[in-house]
């Protein structure tokens, strides 16, 4: 990352867009927020956070939440900014398909803008500059580090630092992967003597389900958790009916996946939710040395990180499901 380089594009008055992936979870959204408010901060005037597709509304009082273009929304909107971009930053995804393809394509189109990318995913496709850390707890911890070496005396406030430690928070699980190091601890020490409410972050991420997610949630481990392989694997899978009958509102299925792997003794899980007939969308979690990034990569045209991946396949739900029971025993024993 050649930051003297980065400075001369990102003056005044560049337009820039930030981005990032579909379906944004904690990390993308405290990411594009977080920076967003940033580069406001620095006295850049005409940056635009564009975001694919609508966030969890458990996000909704982040601050600059309400100021992200979504893409989904308001696409003449989004693709305007997006053609006249001469500086696109990229966050929290590895491969510029992940932000969808009808916004992938608006964004191919706009060949003359740099772009720089800032994520924490394995084998990233090229940009102009990069920041691409597979071993950072988050994306917002690369943001953090990227704010504070682009221009060490602005200030990340209490604003950006909200954002910041949502991202942290989710993509560490509070702390708990492998993936959190000391660093993670010393941007979270910082937020902490900033004076940040962390409290009241975590009651917003955690203690904010409805009561329709717990029955949801109660459901799936009741009857749609299966465990096979000797106890080493799991599954949990839910259908677009039982989503419906349950009331589902995006988010509400957020974290599902790691019950699976919180039971003694299982080595690799996986979530399948029903996005529509014939359509499923797959979380993979693992312990250890499992590979799921790989195995998603393999079977579920996916991938992400070692121990935490997703994918998607265009088959009915029980034909997912029996793919990956076909397949996990040969990945277990690798
Ligand atoms: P989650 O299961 O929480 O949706 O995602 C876990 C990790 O896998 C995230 O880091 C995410 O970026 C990655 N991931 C999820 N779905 C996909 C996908 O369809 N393709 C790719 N390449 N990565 C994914
Ligand atoms: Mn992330």
């Amino acid at each position: 990352m050649n930051y003297s380089v980065i400075r001369t594009w990102l003056t005044p008055d560049a337009n820039v867009v930030l981005t990032t992936h579909k379906s944004p979870d904690g990390d993308a959204i405290g990411s594009i927020a977080g920076l967003y408010l940033f580069l406001k901060k620095l006295g850049l005037k005409k940056v635009t956070p564009v975001v694919p597709d609508a966030a969890p509304e458990f996000l909704d009082s982040l601050p600059g939440k309400q100021e992200l273009c979504f893409f989904s929304d308001s696409e003449e909107e989004a693709t305007k900014a997006i053609r006249e971009a001469e500086v696109f930053i990229h966050l929290d995804f590895n491969t510029l398909s992940r932000v969808g393809e009808d916004m992938a394509s608006v964004l191919r189109e706009n060949t003359n803008a740099k772009t720089i990318l800032i994520d924490h995913h394995q084998q990233p496709d090229e940009f102009d500059e990069m920041l691409s850390v597979t071993t950072a707890s988050s994306t917002a911890e690369l943001v953090y580090e990227f704010c504070k070496s682009l221009a060490p005396d602005t200030e990340i406030d209490l604003d950006i630092a909200a954002n910041l430690y949502t991202g942290i928070i989710t993509d560490t699980g509070s702390f708990r992967y492998s993936s959190t190091g000391a660093n993670t601890h010393a941007i979270a020490a910082e937020f902490h003597k900033l004076g940040l409410n962390t409290a009241g972050i975590h009651q917003m991420i955690y203690d904010s389900s409805s009561f329709h997610r717990l029955k949801l949630i109660g459901y799936a481990l009741s009857e749609k958790m299966e465990v096979f392989e000797d106890g080493k694997a799991s599954l949990i899978s839910l259908t677009q009916e039982e989503l419906t009958s349950h009331n589902y509102i995006k988010g509400d299925t957020e974290g599902l996946v790691n019950y699976g792997l919180s039971m003694a003794g299982v080595e690799v899980t996986a979530f399948f939710k029903e996005a529509e007939v014939g359509s499923v969308k797959i979380s993979f979690r693992s312990k250890n040395d499992v590979d799921v990034n790989q195995f998603a990569r393999s079977f579920f045209n996916g991938g992400g990180h070692k121990n935490a991946a997703g994918g998607k396949v265009e088959l009915p739900i029980n034909e997912a499901i029996a793919l990956y029971k076909e397949n996990i025993a040969a990945w277990l024993s690798k």
